[in-house]
């Protein structure tokens, strides 16, 4: 395995319509397992194949679900759920939208707030070429709308309906999947303040 180089705007290949896998060869899966580790390594919670200049109908997706909502140190840590998801098609969506704060590892010290489906169905192959369907809700339908965003040459900050430069400890270091976050429609969801310095208004 081997890390990848992740491009950032303005490369074209993150406008381009991406095109669909076709060959599930030994080729393909080294390719996943890169693209695994690069996100992994960035860190980040999905990676599309565009991003590292591949214009490729092919992203993951690595998340904890709930890993932002819960505080309590003691709770055994929840499996991690890894996707590879190749030609998506997003087949329903829910009606309820909610806003929350996304970031790209292509357009690295930007956040903003992107208001997203809050569960959808998703019809796609994985990385041996076989059908599936998925149900996806919360903060993991939002990285699949992310991600297959990408995979049609659009950005969250197509969508954003404001966009920040954030403050980190780790200066322009962008920690997506640490990032505090809003979620206004979910039970029990406190809504936590980012820190934030140099507000940029895009539209
Ligand atoms: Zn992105």
């Amino acid at each position: 395995m081997a890390l990848r180089q992740i491009v950032h705007l303005p490369e074209p290949v993150l406008r381009r319509k991406a095109k669909p896998v076709t060959t599930f060869d030994r080729d393909l899966q080294t390719l996943i397992d890169d693209m695994i580790e690069t996100m992994r390594e960035a860190p980040g919670v999905g990676l599309a194949a565009p991003q590292i200049d591949l214009p490729m109908q092919l992203a993951v997706v690595e998340y904890v679900e709930g890993e932002d909502e819960e505080e309590n140190e003691d709770a055994p840590a929840k499996p991690k759920k890894l996707y590879v998801l190749i030609n998506p098609e997003i087949t329903r969506v829910s009606d309820e939208k909610v806003i929350g704060v996304e970031g790209c590892l292509s357009i690295p010290g930007l956040i903003g707030e992107v208001e997203r489906h809050e569960a959808i169905q998703v019809k796609a192959l994985n990385r041996h070429g076989s059908p599936v369907k998925l149900k996806v809700d919360g903060w993991m339908a939002r990285i699949f709308q992310h991600e297959i965003d990408h995979l049609n040459g659009v950005l969250f900050t197509d969508k954003a309906i404001r966009v920040w430069k954030p403050y980190t400890e780790h200066g322009n270091k962008l920690r997506f999947c640490r990032m505090k976050f809003l979620t206004p429609s979910r039970k029990g969801a406190k809504e936590k303040p980012l820190n934030l310095c140099d507000f940029v208004t895009l539209r």
